[in-house]
């Protein structure tokens, strides 16, 4: 389906609902974080706003400062705890930079990521 024209709730809201299994290591009010199925770091944890209402972190950034600080801070705690508090924090936005799933969410990467592999190219 198009995205444009997607209204099936995306794969992290049936997550959110536990529609999907998923290996949850955080949750709280308004965010849910969860191993990635597809690892591509030694820590690879996605964290998700509750809501489904942003698509990307241009849209989130711009309606909800605040929540968008809440997933960095999420972020740097599963950090703390799973890495050595050290992690690279990515946001895909957008089909051509990687983005499958526009309900928005961060990808936290940790455990001894080398310089200069920001990409695949
Ligand atoms: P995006 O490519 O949109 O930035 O990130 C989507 C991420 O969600 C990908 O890294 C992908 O591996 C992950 N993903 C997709 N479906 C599932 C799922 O059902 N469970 C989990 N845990 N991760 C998923």
């Amino acid at each position: 389906m198009d995205r444009m024209t997607q209204t099936e709730p995306s794969i992290f809201t049936r997550i959110i609902q536990r529609e999907i299994p998923a290996d949850v290591v955080f949750e709280d009010d308004e965010v849910i974080a969860f191993n990635d199925i597809a690892p591509q770091a030694p820590v690879h944890v996605v964290v998700v706003p509750k809501t489904a209402q942003y698509r990307d972190v241009v849209e989130l950034a711009a309606a909800d400062p605040q929540l968008l600080a809440h997933v960095v801070q999420v972020a740097k705690q599963i950090a703390d705890e799973r890495a050595d508090g050290e992690f690279r924090l990515v946001f895909n936005n957008g089909e051509a930079a990687g983005q499958t799933i526009f309900h928005v969410h961060a990808h936290v990467l940790g455990g001894g990521l080398a310089e200069g592999t920001l990409g695949s190219k």
